[in-house]
């Protein structure tokens, strides 16, 4: 993804981009020091690589390389096994989700990325929602919202 058009991403003629590749936790969760490090330096190789093919002579471009792991995301987020947008969605489970409320557990509801396979920030935002309004009619007050 280059964020060209997003002038926050970069000094002014340079850019930012990102290329994403899905990895599961079980590669990354008991690797440490020297191998951990190969490992990035290894993505940044095969990235650079990739570039390369579209863009060529990128290379001698680049200023600054990042490469966050699953491990990065659990440092920064703490979140389970650095799924960033919780449960991968799949042909099974595309179509279902989990309930906000856990059975003989009282007050209590769920909100987040978990809900919904594929997670992200538009259904954790819509589950806080729905959450209120939940207590709010338990509490029998009226919800307000601005939308
Ligand atoms: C690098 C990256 C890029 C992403 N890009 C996108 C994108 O482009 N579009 C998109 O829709 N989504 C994106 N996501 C996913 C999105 O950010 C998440 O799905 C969403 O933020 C999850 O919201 P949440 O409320 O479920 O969890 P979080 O936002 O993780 O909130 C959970 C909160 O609970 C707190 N917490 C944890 N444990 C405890 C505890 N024991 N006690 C009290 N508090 C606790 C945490 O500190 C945190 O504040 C991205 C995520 C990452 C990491």
């Amino acid at each position: 993804m280059n964020y060209s058009y997003d002038s926050t991403m970069a000094p002014e003629g340079k850019t930012s981009i990102v290329m994403r590749y899905d990895s599961p936790w079980k590669l990354w969760e008991n690797l440490e020091e020297d191998e951990y490090e190969n490992e990035k330096l290894q993505i940044e190789k095969d990235a650079t690589g990739f570039l390369e093919l579209e863009y060529p002579g990128i290379s001698k471009h680049i200023e600054v390389i990042d490469v966050a792991t699953p491990k990065t995301d659990v440092r920064y987020t703490g979140v389970k096994d650095g799924a960033y947008e919780g449960f991968m969605p799949s042909k099974e489970n595309m179509m279902k989700s989990l309930d906000m409320q856990l059975p003989k557990l009282k007050n209590f509801l769920m909100a987040g990325q978990w809900l919904f396979p594929g997670g992200g920030l538009p259904p954790s935002a819509q589950t806080g929602k729905w959450s209120i309004q939940l207590i709010c009619k338990k509490e029998k007050q009226k919800f307000i919202s601005d939308k």
